[in-house]
C-alpha cells in the first residue's frame, strides 16, 4: 500500500495502515527532503476543540475525535501539549450573533467545558483582551505539529513501513486492480494508493483520473510575532470572532510550544502554491489558479476582502489595527515578522470554498482533496476515516 505526501495526514494514515496491516508492506511517497516541509510545518500550532464546525460534519466530528486521540498521543509520546486555554472575543455587539451561533454548534459538537463570559469575565482570564462577551474554551491546546508528523513517520518505520523521500509522483495509472505511481526515475506498485498530497493534492488526484474539481487556491497567511518584551500581553490564545462566510479563523494570537506569540495568519492568495514570501510567483500555476472558473467566480463574489486581506499584507500598521481591535494595547513597535504559510483550500467549480473536508474514492485510490484546518488536529481520525473507506 502506498501514501503520497509525508506531511502529518499522510503520516497518519501510513501509521494506521501498518497497525491495521501487520506484514503489509506500506510506503510513504515525499517529494522533499523530510517529513512536514509544507502545511504541517508552517501552522499555527493549535490542536482544536471543535468549536466551529457544523455538527454533524466530517470537521466537527473528526475533530473531536481527533484532538482526544492527538492529546493520548502526545501524553504517550512525551510530545508537548499545553492546554493553555483559548477565548473567541465579541469586539461589539454586531459579533453577538455570531458568538451566539459558535457557542451552539461548540454545544453540539460536545466540547468540553465551554464557557460564556462577559467583559469582565474576558479580562480574567486574558487582562489586556477587550470585547463585550467572549466564548472560554479551556482545553484548547498549542502542540508541535512537525514533531508529531516525525513521530508517526517512526511509527511507520517502526511498524515496517517505509517513508522515501525526494519521491516526486509525476505519473499514476492504473494496471490491473494495482496502481502504478512513477517519479521521474522509478516506479512502483501499489494494491492500494492514498493521495494526501496538501497543496498539490488536486494535481496528484487528477494523475489519478479523478475529477478537475475542486481545485487548490493557495492562500498565503501571514504572521507577526510579539517581541518578547511583550508576550505578557498575551496568556493563551485569543481570537476574534471569524466572518461565518469564510472557513479562516480571522487573525489571532496565539502562544506557541517553544514560546513567543504570533499575530496571525492573514488570508492572501498566493502566487505560488508553495510561495512563502510574498515576491515567490510561479506564472504557470497562477495562470492554472486563475484559467479555474471557480477561483474567477470566488473573485468576483469576494474582491472586497481579497483587497482589505491585501492592504494588511502590505501594509504593516492595517495588519497590526486589525489585531487591536481585541487586544487594544498593541503597537506596531510590538511585533515583527514571521514565517509564513500556505493554506491549501480547495474551491468548486461554482467558486464556493469547500467548507467541510472532502475525502474521495476512485478505485483502489483514496483521494484526500480538502484537509484545511482543523486536519492537523484531526489527523489520527482522519486516518481511521481514511482507512475505512480503503476497506470499502
Ligand atoms: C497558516 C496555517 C495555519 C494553520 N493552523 C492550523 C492549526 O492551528 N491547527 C490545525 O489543526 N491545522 C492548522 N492548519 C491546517 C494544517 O496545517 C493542515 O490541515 C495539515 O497540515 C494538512 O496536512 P497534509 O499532510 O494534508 O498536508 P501537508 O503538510 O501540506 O503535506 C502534504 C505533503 O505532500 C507532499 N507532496 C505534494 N505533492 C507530491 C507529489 N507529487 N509527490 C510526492 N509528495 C508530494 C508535499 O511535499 C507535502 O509534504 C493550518 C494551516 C496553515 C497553512
Amino acid at each position: 500500500m502506498g501514501v503520497v505526501g509525508a506531511g502529518i495526514l499522510g503520516l497518519a494514515v501510513a501509521r494506521r495502515l501498518v497497525q491495521r496491516y501487520p506484514g503489509a508492506r506500506v510506503t510513504v511517497l515525499e517529494k522533499e527532503d523530510r517529513p512536514a516541509a509544507h502545511q504541517t510545518g508552517h501552522n499555527s500550532g493549535v490542536a482544536h476543540a471543535g468549536l466551529y464546525y457544523a455538527p454533524g460534519s466530517l470537521k466537527a466530528t473528526l475533530c473531536r475525535r481527533g484532538v482526544g486521540l492527538l492529546k493520548d498521543y502526545c501524553a504517550d509520546r512525551g510530545l508537548p501539549y499545553e492546554e493553555c486555554g483559548k477565548v473567541v472575543v465579541a469586539r461589539d455587539a454586531r459579533e453577538l450573533a455570531a458568538l451566539d451561533e459558535i457557542e451552539r454548534r461548540a454545544a453540539a459538537n460536545g466540547v468540553p467545558g465551554l464557557r460564556r463570559l462577559t467583559g469582565g469575565g474576558l479580562r480574567e482570564i486574558e487582562p489586556h483582551a477587550a470585547g463585550v462577551a467572549a466564548l472560554h474554551s479551556p482545553t484548547t491546546a498549542i502542540v508541535d505539529f512537525p514533531a508529531v508528523a516525525r513521530a508517526f513517520a517512526d511509527d511507520v518505520r517502526d511498524g515496517g513501513g517505509d517513508v522515501r523521500f525526494g519521491f516526486e509522483v509525476v505519473r499514476l495509472r492504473r494496471a490491473g486492480g494495482r496502481v502504478v505511481a512513477a517519479s521521474p526515475r522509478e516506479e512502483l506498485v501499489f494494491d492500494r494508493l492514498v493521495v494526501c498530497a496538501g497543496l498539490q493534492s488536486d494535481r496528484v488526484a487528477r494523475l489519478a483520473g479523478d475529477a478537475r474539481g475542486p481545485a487548490i487556491v493557495p492562500f498565503r497567511g501571514e504572521y507577526y510575532r510579539l517581541v518578547p518584551a511583550r508576550d505578557e500581553l498575551v496568556r493563551g490564545l485569543i481570537y476574534p470572532v471569524p466572518d461565518p462566510r469564510y472557513p479562516f479563523l480571522g487573525v489571532h494570537f496565539t502562544r506557541r510550544v517553544g514560546g513567543g506569540v504570533d499575530i496571525g495568519p492573514n488570508a492572501v492568495l498566493a502566487l505560488a502554491r508553495e510561495g512563502y514570501r510574498r515576491r515567490d510567483v510561479r506564472p504557470a500555476e497562477l495562470w492554472e489558479t486563475l484559467r479555474w472558473p471557480g477561483s474567477r467566480r470566488l473573485a468576483r463574489r469576494h474582491w472586497r476582502t481579497g483587497l482589505k486581506e491585501l492592504y494588511g499584507s502590505a501594509v504593516k500598521r492595517a495588519f497590526v489595527a486589525e489585531a487591536r481591535g481585541f487586544v487594544p494595547e498593541l503597537a506596531a513597535a510590538d511585533v515583527v515578522p514571521a514565517p509564513a504559510g500556505v493554506r491549501a483550500q480547495a474551491v468548486d467549480l461554482d467558486g464556493s470554498l469547500v467548507d467541510d473536508f472532502r475525502i474521495g474514492l476512485l478505485g483502489p485510490v483514496v483521494t484526500v482533496r480538502n484537509a484545511p484546518s482543523p486536519a492537523a488536529t484531526s489527523s489520527l481520525a482522519i486516518a481511521e476515516h481514511v482507512v475505512e473507506r480503503l476497506e470499502t
